[in-house]
């Protein structure tokens, strides 16, 4: 589990139910994609990215303003209600925020923290797992890497695949290594199969939500 430096009792101290969060939504669901797909989850998706994926799925979450802000204690309270075990914090890119008070929040409700990030910016936040999907177009921070329990790399072209290995290289051995192809590019499928047929420590992750079409 990844732990900030950060002082838990000065954070305490602040009172970290209200610090806000810029949200685009939050919700009840399955985690469609990477080690825990099938799993019932509590999304929460920040607002704000800087990294800028062309192919990007959720452009509406690049921009803060527009989106409301939300307080920990309104996030905590909403994803309690709900049976999930674990929430995940997505984005956007969820460490452009400081998710020291959050992650507090959430754990001390009994709730696992997971995060997908990029690793782009700084880490931050108790943080039970952390899946890293790095983008060529913002790279990772070097610090990131020591704490990866899943690494997931979006594949449209063989220059993906070659991206992959490159930051498999920097993860903890045990780190659950999974390509997922790009939605809208079906010819990555076939570069996938043939790769992890030919390295078959990779795995596949598919985006199983689109699938079943479960919001
Ligand atoms: S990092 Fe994620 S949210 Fe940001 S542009 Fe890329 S795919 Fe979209």
């Amino acid at each position: 589990m990844f732990k900030t430096d950060q002082k838990n009792d000065i954070i305490a101290e602040n009172d970290i139910w209200e610090v806000e969060y810029p949200v685009m939504e939050h919700f009840y669901t399955i985690q469609g994609e990477g080690a825990h797909t099938g799993r019932s989850s509590y999304f929460i998706r920040t607002a704000g990215c800087d990294v800028n994926c062309w192919w990007c799925d959720v452009k509406d979450s690049w921009e803060e303003e527009g989106h409301p802000k939300l307080t920990v204690r309104e996030l905590v309270d909403a994803a309690k209600q709900s049976k999930a075990p674990f929430v995940v914090i997505t984005g956007g890119e969820p460490l452009l925020h400081d998710l020291l008070p959050l992650t507090l929040g959430l754990k001390s409700a009994g709730l696992q923290t997971h995060i997908e990030t990029s690793g782009s910016s700084p880490l931050s936040g108790q943080l039970d797992w952390i899946t890293l999907s790095p983008k060529r177009f913002k790279k990772p921070t070097e610090e990131v890497f020591a704490y990866v329990d899943e690494l997931k790399v979006v594949v449209l072209t063989n220059k993906d695949l070659k991206w992959a290995e490159e930051n498999a290289a920097k993860c903890p051995e045990g780190t659950r290594l999974l390509l997922q192809p790009e939605w809208e590019t079906p010819k990555s499928v076939d570069l996938i199969v043939d790769y992890v047929k030919e390295n078959p420590e990779w795995g596949i992750s598919l985006q199983t939500h689109k699938f079943l079409k479960v919001p």
